[in-house]
Protein backbone atom coordinates (compact mmCIF):
# COMPACT_ATOMS: atom_id res chain seq x y z
CA UNK A 1 0.00 0.00 0.00
CA UNK A 2 1.06 3.51 -1.02
CA UNK A 3 1.05 6.25 1.60
CA UNK A 4 1.80 9.44 1.73
CA UNK A 5 3.45 9.88 4.93
CA UNK A 6 6.25 7.65 5.87
CA UNK A 7 5.54 4.79 8.42
CA UNK A 8 8.21 1.96 9.34
CA UNK A 9 7.36 -1.49 7.81
CA UNK A 10 9.48 -2.65 11.00
CA UNK A 11 8.54 -0.80 13.86
CA UNK A 12 5.86 1.45 12.48
CA UNK A 13 7.63 4.93 13.50
CA UNK A 14 6.46 7.85 11.62
CA UNK A 15 9.96 9.33 12.10
CA UNK A 16 11.48 9.23 8.34
CA UNK A 17 15.20 10.75 7.71
CA UNK A 18 16.84 11.32 4.30
CA UNK A 19 19.18 8.98 4.25
CA UNK A 20 23.05 9.07 2.03
CA UNK A 21 22.66 7.40 -1.61
CA UNK A 22 25.22 4.78 -1.26
CA UNK A 23 25.45 2.75 -4.58
CA UNK A 24 24.85 2.78 -7.86
CA UNK A 25 21.67 2.04 -7.80
CA UNK A 26 20.37 4.49 -5.09
CA UNK A 27 21.92 7.60 -7.17
CA UNK A 28 21.15 6.44 -10.45
CA UNK A 29 18.28 4.11 -10.78
CA UNK A 30 16.33 5.19 -7.85
CA UNK A 31 15.26 8.80 -9.05
CA UNK A 32 14.18 7.31 -12.00
CA UNK A 33 11.72 5.42 -10.34
CA UNK A 34 10.60 8.21 -8.58
CA UNK A 35 12.23 6.84 -5.02
CA UNK A 36 14.63 7.60 -2.50
CA UNK A 37 16.38 5.82 0.82
CA UNK A 38 14.76 6.70 3.57
CA UNK A 39 15.92 5.61 7.43
CA UNK A 40 13.58 5.08 10.38
CA UNK A 41 14.57 7.45 12.92
CA UNK A 42 13.42 4.79 15.54
CA UNK A 43 15.17 1.56 14.40
CA UNK A 44 17.22 2.97 11.70
CA UNK A 45 15.92 0.52 8.97
CA UNK A 46 16.61 1.74 5.67
CA UNK A 47 13.47 1.58 2.82
CA UNK A 48 13.14 2.76 -0.41
CA UNK A 49 10.14 5.50 -0.53
CA UNK A 50 8.39 7.29 -3.45
CA UNK A 51 9.96 11.21 -3.76
CA UNK A 52 6.67 12.60 -2.69
CA UNK A 53 6.73 11.41 0.91
CA UNK A 54 7.84 14.12 3.32
CA UNK A 55 11.06 13.36 5.59
CA UNK A 56 13.13 14.60 7.45
CA UNK A 57 16.67 16.15 7.06
CA UNK A 58 19.49 13.82 8.42
CA UNK A 59 20.08 13.73 11.88
CA UNK A 60 22.84 16.91 13.41
CA UNK A 61 24.90 14.09 14.39
CA UNK A 62 26.00 13.42 10.61
CA UNK A 63 26.54 17.01 9.98
CA UNK A 64 28.34 17.49 13.43
CA UNK A 65 30.53 14.37 12.19
CA UNK A 66 31.32 16.59 8.63
CA UNK A 67 32.02 19.82 10.35
CA UNK A 68 34.44 18.25 12.93
CA UNK A 69 36.36 16.76 9.97
ZN1 LIG B 1 11.53 1.59 12.30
Amino acid sequence: MLSKQFQCRDCGGLAGYRSRRRSFIEKYLLPVLLLRPVRCGDCFRRSYRPLFVPVRERNESDVTNQAAA
